[in-house]
């Protein structure tokens, strides 16, 4: 379960933000290529939290999309997936400009 690693590295980046603070709520940005499941998400983030100040805290996943640009025609699109070639001319020089995000977006604290 790959996630817990994920989370591992987000429940880092909170408790570098928060400090001593209590967190209610996160929101985490992830690209696709990460190929996260929104469950074992949850699951991981509750156990990476355990004994931080993350602990209890509810985590909001947003899922970004795969995009690619095309070198040959400049075209851009959305994918699931890493893409082989460019659906508009099937050129191969397809280029990632997104997709392999991981970003610690918001943070609210307990009062
Ligand atoms: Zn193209």
């Amino acid at each position: 379960m790959h996630e817990l690693g994920l989370c591992s590295s987000i429940v880092d980046a909170i408790e570098h933000r928060a400090g001593e603070r209590s967190v209610r709520s996160v929101r985490v940005r992830v690209g696709r290529l990460h190929h996260v499941h929104p469950e074992a998400f949850d699951q991981s983030f509750a156990i990476a939290a355990q004994g931080t100040v993350a602990e209890d805290a509810a985590a909001e996943l947003v899922l970004l999309p795969v995009r690619a640009r095309c070198g040959s025609c400049a075209a851009t699109w959305e994918a699931d997936e890493i893409p082989m070639a460019c659906p508009q001319c099937g050129g191969v020089d397809v280029e990632l400009v997104g997709g392999d995000e991981l970003v610690l977006e918001s943070i609210e604290y307990r009062a």
